[in-house]
C-alpha cells in the first residue's frame, strides 16, 4: 500500500550503514516510524529530508515495514540549525509534539507548522513562539484558561493566582494550597499571546522576565493535567 502524505520529521536514529529510522508526524496517520534507505551518504538524494524539522510530501510504501520512496521537500526549516536559541526552541516544539500525537491530529499538525515557520523566518524574541505554541496546545487538549475572571467565584481578577486543581486563574479568596501567585505582567502577557497570530509576534514586546514566568506556568499546568514534560530550554 502506498501512502502519500504531508509530514514533519520529528527525529530519528541511524541504522545499518547508510539508513535511518525516522520518527514522522504525518497529516494523514499521525505519528509513524518509517525507514529511509541510503540517506546518510554524502550524495544521497533524500539527504535533507531525513533531518529534524523537515516538512514535505512523503511517499511511503507500507508492507512489513514502512519505507520512504520519495520526498518533495516543502520547507526544510534549515535556518533553525544556524541559530542555537532558535534551534533549542524548535527542538522543544518537536519534543512536545512527540508527547501528544499518537493519533492523527490536523490541528496540532497545523499549529506545529505555524510555530516552526514563525521561529525560522521572523525575528521574534526568545520564548515567545514556544509560549504561544504551549498555550495553543493546552487549548487544543481542552484546557483553555485565559480569562479575566476568577474561575471559582467569577470575580474580576486584580491579584491573580493560578490554581492547578482547577486549571484556571483564581482570586485571593479562592486560592488553595495548589495555587501560586501570577504577576500582572505574565497574566497580561498570556492574554496578548493568545490573541496574536504567530506572524505578528515580532511586533510585540512583553515585560522583561514575564516570558519565563509564562513558560513556567504553561509547563507546570501541562505536566499537572496531562503528565507532559516540557523540555527545559536555556
Ligand atoms: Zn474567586
Amino acid at each position: 500500500m502506498t501512502l502519500k502524505t504531508k509530514a514533519i520529521v520529528l527525529g530519528g536514529v541511524d541504522i545499518k550503514e547508510k539508513d535511518r529510522l525516522i520518527d514522522l508526524f504525518t497529516l494523514e496517520e499521525g505519528r509513524i516510524t518509517v525507514s529511509m534507505k541510503g540517506v546518510r551518504g554524502e550524495k544521497a538524494k533524500l539527504k535533507m529530508a531525513k533531518e529534524p524539522f523537515c516538512f514535505g510530501e512523503f511517499v511511503i510504501e507500507k508492507g512489513k515495514s514502512a519505507i520512504v520512496t520519495q520526498v518533495e521537500i516543502i520547507d526544510s526549516f534549515y535556518d533553525l540549525t544556524k541559530d542555537l536559541d532558535k534551534y533549542y526552541e524548535g527542538f522543544a516544539i518537536l519534543d512536545m509534539v512527540k508527547q501528544i500525537t499518537d493519533q492523527k491530529d490536523p490541528q496540532i499538525f497545523i499549529e506545529t507548522l505555524k510555530a516552526l515557520k514563525a521561529l525560522c523566518y521572523e525575528n521574534i524574541k526568545k520564548y515567545y513562539v514556544f509560549n504561544k505554541f504551549l498555550m495553543k496546545i493546552t487549548e487544543i487538549l481542552g484546557f483553555s484558561f485565559v480569562k479575566d475572571r476568577c474561575g471559582c467565584c467569577d470575580a474580576l481578577l486584580g491579584i491573580v493566582y493560578f490554581d492547578l486543581n482547577k486549571g484556571c486563574f483564581v482570586c485571593p479568596n479562592c486560592k488553595t494550597e495548589n495555587s501560586f501567585k501570577v504577576s500582572k505582567d505574565a497574566f497580561k502577557g498570556l492574554e496578548i499571546l493568545r490573541n496574536i497570530d504567530y506572524d505578528k509576534l515580532d511586533s510585540i514586546n512583553l515585560a522583561l522576565g514575564s516570558e519565563k514566568e509564562m513558560l513556567k506556568l504553561l509547563a507546570i499546568n501541562l505536566e499537572w493535567r496531562e503528565g507532559i514534560k516540557v523540555l527545559k530550554i536555556k
